[in-house]
């Protein structure tokens, strides 16, 4: 089939994607065609991509550092802020050592395809972020599923599949399209019986949940149990790219196996100063973290006194279910028409027929914002 015919076969079936330029304003803030956008879309959850003390610390490692790091890590690409960054984020985890990655989806794809092969094992959340699905792929593993949050059928694959060399059990904390959280105490319990390993990917917990915002083990007291912890540096840190925190051993072993790790350009130097800057603001203003949760708050209770289906209060995401692409797209259209970008979430990234609009909430939206948009989004529920 030709290109140009598999792209109409999409647009058919509303599942045709197009870029939208913005122009940044600021973490809640852009403008589109001259017109300012309110967003509750992103991942930025303490608004520190635009934090004064993230820029400035970027700013000024750039001066030193330059923009690029001119080769990958283990050429001439790792810097001081690599290792500043590193120390920090395992101590942040409560894990022995740390590596970062030039993404988050580099560091899943990582540390996957370094630990697994086609020998062993790797059992996945259905629910789990399309990077760990590629990266149990690419692996040559055995992949298997188990249905979202069932861990009683993850149970049973683990009692048929003990001659296997190396099995790793792996979920998201918070999964990012539902705003779920994993059962990790279930997950650490089977880790143990079966003697996997266990990979948690805390991509939107870091900063987020934890009474000191280090992440879903953190409530638990469960760090220690997991083996490896991984997350990115583009959602609460504000800046980009992503790490695995895990023993002196497996890091050891990523340092010298990972694909991902060994083959791609360091991420650049002013970078790990911005994520590293973040990190201190998380310590050091929780009060931070405390204004997102009340935001989370207010979301969710607004949402529920507007009719909205809403679960219990987990995350800062909060999906609306549409069920149909083309009615996700036209819902998000009359929120842009409303000066609100929220874009309608359709498959591959969720199943076909459950497209939603994935709405995101930050410390950094105020209490008028939220409710403009919880009454934007009535407006076109009465619409519809
Ligand atoms: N894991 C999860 C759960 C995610 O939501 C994302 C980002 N969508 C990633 C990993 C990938 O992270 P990054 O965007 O930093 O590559």
């Amino acid at each position: 089939m030709l290109l140009q015919e598999e792209l109409n076969e999409l647009r058919a079936k509303d599942l045709y994607r197009s870029l939208r330029t913005l122009k940044p304003i600021d973490s809640t803030h852009a403008s589109c065609d001259g017109r300012e956008l309110l967003l509750f879309c992103g991942n930025d959850y303490l608004g520190l991509s635009h934090h004064r003390r993230v820029i400035d610390a970027a700013k000024k490692a750039a001066e030193y550092s330059g923009v690029g790091a001119g080769a990958a890590r283990l050429i001439s690409g790792t810097s001081d802020l690599h290792t500043e960054f590193e120390e920090k984020i395992a101590r942040f985890k409560n894990k022995q050592r740390a590596l970062v990655f030039s993404a988050g989806y580099l560091a899943n794809l990582g540390v996957l395809t370094a630990l697994a092969g086609e020998k062993d094992l790797i059992l996945l959340d259905k629910l789990c972020h399309a990077s760990l699905i590629d990266g149990a792929r690419l692996s040559g593993a055995a992949l298997r599923v188990f249905p979202h949050k069932n861990y009683q059928k993850g149970e049973e694959i683990l009692q048929a599949s003990a001659e296997l060399r190396r099995r790793i059990l792996v979920t998201d904390s918070i999964f990012s399209m539902d705003g779920d959280l994993a059962d990790l105490a279930e997950l650490v319990r089977l880790k143990e019986k079966y003697d996997c390993l266990l990979v948690v990917d805390d991509a939107h917990g870091t900063g987020v949940l934890g009474l000191n915002g280090r992440g879903a083990a953190e409530d638990e007291n469960l760090e220690e149990k997991i083996d490896v912890m991984t997350g990115t540096l583009s959602k609460t840190l504000g800046c980009l790219g992503g790490f695995a925190a895990a023993s002196e051993d497996i890091i050891d072993y990523l340092i010298n196996t990972s694909r991902p790790f060994i083959f791609a350009t360091a991420l650049p130097p002013m970078i790990c100063a911005g994520a590293l800057e973040a990190l201190h603001i998380i310590e050091e203003l929780p009060e931070l973290r405390y204004q997102l949760w009340r935001n989370i708050q207010r979301m969710h209770s607004g949402l529920a006194a507007s009719g909205f289906e809403t679960g219990p209060i987990q995350s800062p995401i909060f999906p609306v279910g549409i069920g149909s692409e083309k009615e996700a797209l036209e819902i998000s259209e009359q929120l842009l028409n409303q000066g609100i970008l929220v874009p309608a979430v359709r498959y591959p990234t969720v199943p076909k027929g459950k497209a939603r609009l994935r709405v995101t909430v930050s410390a950094a939206h105020s209490d008028e914002e939220i409710e403009r948009f919880i009454g934007a989004l009535a407006l076109c529920r009465q619409n519809r």
